[in-house]
């Protein structure tokens, strides 16, 4: 059993010090300020060598996120992942569990699960082919099953 641990994303709009909300316009204006400040040609002979290596990065990511947001095909691709993101965060996902490794009831012809707090997962064999999220009967942890 695998607990599910989400990695957090790299936010493009965050990087621009924007919001999904702004405009083409506004996204290049924000994206054009901060390239100003971190082009590696506009720094400062003064700036600490650690800085500079940070500096660099920060600009990469700059540039990075206005190939993302400043294109209208990549741009829609992803503020369509970021909705993705944001509904699964929403889920309390406990674990991802392969549908073998849960309990087979013969008598209720279903399959089920533990939860950490002591309820129960249950899913019916026949909803085995379209579920893969499964509540908990006790708690509102979910489940996702593996095939
Ligand atoms: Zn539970």
């Amino acid at each position: 059993m695998m607990a599910l641990v989400r990695m957090p994303k790299k936010d493009w709009y965050d990087i621009l010090g924007a919001k999904p909300s702004d405009s083409l316009t506004e996204l290049k204006r924000k994206y054009q300020k901060l390239v100003l400040l971190y082009h590696p040609d506009k720094q400062s002979a003064d700036v600490p060598a650690g800085e500079v290596e940070e500096r660099v990065q920060r600009f990469i990511e700059i540039d990075q996120a206005w190939k993302i947001l400043g294109n209208e095909e990549t741009k829609k691709e992803y503020d369509l992942q970021r909705r993705e993101d944001d509904l699964t965060q929403e889920w309390p996902l406990d674990a991802q569990i392969y549908l073998e490794d849960m309990s087979w009831n013969n008598d209720e012809q279903c399959y089920t699960f533990l939860c950490r707090c002591g309820g129960k997962y249950t899913i019916s064999k026949n909803e085995t082919e379209e579920v893969s999220l499964v509540c908990c009967d006790t708690c509102s942890l979910i489940i996702e099953i593996l095939r």
